[in-house]
């Protein structure tokens, strides 16, 4: 609820704090059990910071999280371990997120260690256990990160969020570094243990069609902000956002029947140290009004469960236009 991650924008030659990179802009969202839900929006929107805020890898500077009516924001260091156990994280890189002087035991280990589950027996077996759920053999516990390519590096990632056997997964771009011939198979994985284990995904991406395939509910960010929110199907059918819009022009069309004009932005994302006033998205969008210079448009629903924060869809703008 109302999240929000500031940092301190240092600068001349005293470092002193010159101003806020404004990452995560007040957002509200839920996600519900056994959902997956996406987020995506172009690199530096703020939906990796918003990601790691939520398990509080990064402290937000504002904002509540609740997980299962637990106030997830006011919990003390030990709370927050052993909340951690049910709320774990995967990230983009596997090639940087395993430490390569520690085997897949160890690495695997570790959680279970963190969280006293098993003796170190236990522990083996539960590590062989899930590398093999992964795609790995169990045999492979003894190996070095190095010995593993791109795509078996992230299912150790994925064996590694899993193995505590948490109820929330934030996945953090898992399939962005990998081959495109590898992604689908990390997807089908992924979307494989999410049914299996009755798991809650947030998934963050840059990539429309990645969040497309995997998805239940799609969250699209712009400068640190939610501007539009719906179900996967309700938002490729009808996205209502120039903003999505535009994302959704760019995102291939299989039918080779069905023709797609691309919808080209303009301009480069502003820095979010200084976003625009009024709307977030006025200096890009092909249908800016005047209004939207000013006004910042109330995020809300505009059609059942399908929430977008734009002026077109203002009664007054849309009356006003018909006048004319
Ligand atoms: Fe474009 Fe205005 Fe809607 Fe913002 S509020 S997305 S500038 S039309
Ligand atoms: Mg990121």
């Amino acid at each position: 609820n109302n999240l929000k991650k500031f940092f301190p924008l240092k600068g001349g030659v005293f470092g002193k704090q010159v101003g806020e990179v404004k990452a995560v802009n007040d957002i509200t969202f839920e996600v519900y059990e056994g959902e997956v839900l996406g987020i995506v929006g172009e690199s530096g929107c703020g939906k990796s910071t918003a990601g790691k805020s939520l398990l509080r890898l990064i402290e937000p500077t504002d904002g509540e999280i609740i997980f299962d009516g637990n106030n997830v924001t006011d919990m003390t260091k030990e709370e927050m371990r052993k909340m951690r156990r049910d709320m774990q994280i995967i990230f983009q890189d596997p090639y940087a997120s395993l430490n390569p002087r520690h085997n897949v035991e160890k690495i695997l280990g570790e959680p279970l260690l963190v969280h006293g589950i098993g003796d170190k027996e236990t522990r083996k077996e539960k590590v062989k256990e899930i590398l093999e759920i992964v795609g790995l053999p169990g045999e492979h516990a003894s190996r070095y990160p190095h010995q593993f390519s791109g795509g078996q590096r992230q299912r150790i990632g994925i064996a590694r969020a899993l193995i505590v056997r948490p109820r929330l997964i934030v996945c953090d771009e898992p399939v962005s570094a990998l081959d495109v011939s590898i992604q689908s198979q990390i997807l089908n994985l992924m979307e494989d243990l999410q049914e299996e284990f009755n798991l809650t995904y947030i998934f963050i991406a840059h990539d429309l069609s990645v969040v497309k395939h995997i998805s239940h509910r799609i969250a699209v960010m712009y400068l640190g902000k939610i501007v539009e929110l719906a179900s996967n199907e309700d938002l490729y059918k009808e996205p209502l956002h120039p903003y999505t819009q535009s994302l959704m022009s760019a995102v291939p069309e299989p039918d080779p029947d069905v023709s797609k004009d691309r919808i080209i932005l303009e301009g480069d994302v502003p820095s979010p140290s200084n976003p625009p006033a009024g709307c977030p998205f006025h200096t890009r969008c092909p249908s800016v009004m005047d209004v939207c210079r000013t006004v910042t448009p109330e995020f809300r629903e505009i059609k059942a469960n399908h929430f977008a924060s734009c002026h077109l869809y203002n009664e007054e703008n849309t009356t006003a236009e018909k006048a004319d």
